[in-house]
């Protein structure tokens, strides 16, 4: 992993209202603190649905948290007739730093194809934003093109949308075990981690290549979270379920201990 800080990142998909939102960032807070969480070693953050954005910003820059914030969608567009849709312009204006783009669900149950991932991560750029940048195979793409060829396709059209010189983070989720309890090999995530580092080489460049943290996603939790550190091209986790229990939050978060 070496200079990139490894980032742990909840992504809390339709759930928490605002005022559930507030509650949980603020106990999630405390529990790090209380466990003397050296900050400076591991990024936390967290992806509440957009109604709570606005709650959260407020906790997170009134206490001074050392937790970081961003949304689970954007729209590709800045502004406009497009009903229903939360432009990056508006993200930013809430300091969110981060934006996931192309989560499995994205792509399984609202069609979002890889060029229109490609143009969201532009969007993104063009605010500042940080797009975790969701890649991963079924369990069908798994049996008929081995463990790195779906994901790696993925990946090469989403960074058309990358601006030079802007930051990135890449999530490895394996769409086999989102949810299902089965999470990936350390050994599993590591080969494909390291297919997609070197896409990110061939694409961006080798500089580029070693600043990227590169996530796993896909069940993990408290029991499984340091194996997957310890591969030298994971550099920190995307989670859904385990990110909606504190205390097995907050577990991970401190994986070192
Ligand atoms: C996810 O949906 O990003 C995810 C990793 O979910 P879970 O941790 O519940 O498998």
């Amino acid at each position: 992993t070496g200079a990139r800080t490894p980032l742990i990142a909840g992504n809390w998909k339709m759930n928490l209202d605002h005022l559930q939102s507030i509650a949980f960032v603020q106990k999630l807070a405390w529990s790090l603190r209380d466990a003397n969480l050296d900050f400076g070693s591991v990024e936390v953050a967290v992806f509440p649905p957009f109604t709570d954005l606005r709650s959260v910003q407020t906790l997170v820059s009134a206490d001074d948290l050392p937790i970081a914030f961003g949304a689970q969608d954007l729209s590709a567009h800045d502004s406009g007739a497009y009903t229903g849709e939360i432009s990056g312009a508006f993200l930013a204006a809430l300091d969110a730093r981060y934006v996931i783009i192309g989560h499995s669900e994205r792509r399984q149950y609202h069609g979002e194809t890889d060029e229109l991932i490609a143009a969201k991560v532009a969007a993104a750029h063009r605010h500042g934003l940080v797009p975790i940048i969701c890649v991963g195979e079924t369990a069908e793409d798994l049996e008929t093109h081995g463990p790195s060829a779906v994901p790696v396709a993925q990946l090469r059209i989403a960074l058309e949308g990358v601006v030079a010189g802007s930051e990135i983070v890449v999530a490895y989720e394996p769409v086999w075990a989102i949810g299902s309890g089965q999470a990936a090999t350390s050994a599993q995530a590591q080969q494909v981690c390291e297919a997609l580092r070197a896409v990110v080489a061939e694409v961006l460049g080798d500089e580029a290549a070693a600043a990227t943290r590169i996530l796993y996603g896909g069940s993990v939790k408290a029991a499984n979270i340091a194996g997957f550190l310890k591969e030298p091209d994971v550099d920190g986790a995307l989670v859904g379920g385990a990110s909606l229990q504190l205390e097995e939050f907050a577990s991970i978060v401190r994986f070192k201990s």
